[in-house]
């Protein structure tokens, strides 16, 4: 199959199976979702979702969390994975957006990428969901499922990204990469699935590595 091909049927596919895509992190605003964004790395979005409530009660601007201490953001947010990093991390960065950025989330990459706790795919995914930017956060889900499709070689993160934006119009990504993490969820089981049968790798899986690595994996 030509790539073109490949990369129109794999949209068409997603478009059918994937139809919604709402913002999965709750929030209200840039600064909430990104703060339950660098909460939720190596933890799952239901997990994050969880304690926000009482995170966001206590501090939902800045100001409010730049007052609290660590130990009282731990105290909230501990049942999430790496809680004690996560805690020192929201505090510097609420104190740093008052410092730098009077309070306000920035809006370029390399302004958010400064911030603790933030790395390309946090700033990627405030870009994209909270100012409606161009960009495509990839996660190791997406990375994952960009070799698997021959749309990426599994090199590295950041090559996947340089890949994904190159096949897909940037009207598309925001869209694009929530729908590669929810196919991922419903589609993608841990163990024992038959490529096969998947409605993507069907057609668009790279033969020989991917389909080895698969099986490898059951
Ligand atoms: S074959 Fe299964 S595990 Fe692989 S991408 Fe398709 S749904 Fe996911």
């Amino acid at each position: 199959m030509k790539l073109a091909e490949k990369r129109a049927r794999i949209r068409e596919t997603l478009d059918r199976l994937i139809p919604d895509v709402p913002i999965p992190l709750e929030h209200a605003d840039p600064f909430t979702l990104l703060v339950a964004v660098v909460l939720s790395a190596q933890t799952t979005d239901k997990k994050v979702n969880q304690v926000t409530p009482a995170l966001f009660a206590r501090a939902n601007t800045p100001e409010a969390l730049a007052r609290l201490s660590v130990r009282e953001v731990h105290g909230l947010i501990r049942t999430v994975g790496l809680a004690p990093a996560k805690s020192k991390a929201l505090v510097g960065l609420a104190r740093l957006l008052l410092e730098q950025h009077a309070g306000r989330v920035p809006r370029t990459r390399e302004e958010l990428m400064e911030l603790p706790g933030v790395g390309r795919k946090t700033a990627n995914v405030v870009l994209s969901q909270a100012f409606g930017f161009a960009a495509f956060p990839v996660d190791t889900h997406i990375h994952r499922l960009a070799a698997r499709w021959g749309l990426s070689s599994g090199k590295s993160v950041e090559q996947t990204e340089r890949d994904l934006v190159r096949h897909f119009p940037p009207a598309s990504w925001g869209r694009l990469h929530l729908q590669f993490i929810y196919f991922g969820r419903r589609f993608c089981p841990a163990r024992g699935h038959d490529p096969a049968a998947c409605p993507i790798c069907s057609f668009a899986a790279r033969r020989g590595r991917a389909d080895r690595r698969v099986k490898a994996s059951r």
